[in-house]
């Protein structure tokens, strides 16, 4: 779970793992984000089951994704904190986007999660924090 009201960071060499996964495709891509504990993104794992994806709509088979998570949670160790996909040609989040965290958000009952946007074109990744009812942008680089 995300502490609210503090920094999220991310370690480097997962930052790295995104831009290399999410970049080298022009079809929409993403994958699930994890934390420390302790607000620090440390694991990111690809989706790589999600097949009916195009050049404008990343569609996650939420069956399999739920399954990664609860393997990758189950020995405590690590906190899903949300998911990362890629756009095109901009940074923002979609209206299909919003809703859709909101509706895993109210399935898990977190007070927060990321959502993560890779520009595919200009190479930014862009992190949000959406709340129940607010988002708010968290890094921009
Ligand atoms: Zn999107």
């Amino acid at each position: 779970m995300l502490a609210l009201g503090r920094k999220i960071r991310v370690l480097s060499k997962i930052s790295a793992e995104i831009h290399s996964f999410l970049s080298d495709s022009i079809i929409e891509k993403g994958g699930v984000i994890f934390t420390n504990g302790d607000n620090t993104i440390v694991k990111f794992t690809p989706d790589l089951y999600s097949c009916n994806c195009t050049e404008t709509s990343y569609t996650p088979d939420t069956k399999k994704l739920s399954e990664i998570i609860n393997n990758t949670v189950s020995d405590g160790k690590l906190f899903f904190a949300g998911f990362v996909h890629s756009h095109p040609n901009n940074s923002n989040l979609s209206d299909e986007d919003i809703a859709y965290v909101r509706k895993v958000l109210s399935a898990i009952q977190s007070p927060s999660l990321i959502c993560g946007i890779f520009d595919i074109t200009k190479n930014i990744l862009k992190l949000y924090r959406i709340y129940p009812y607010k988002i708010e942008v968290l890094t921009c680089h």
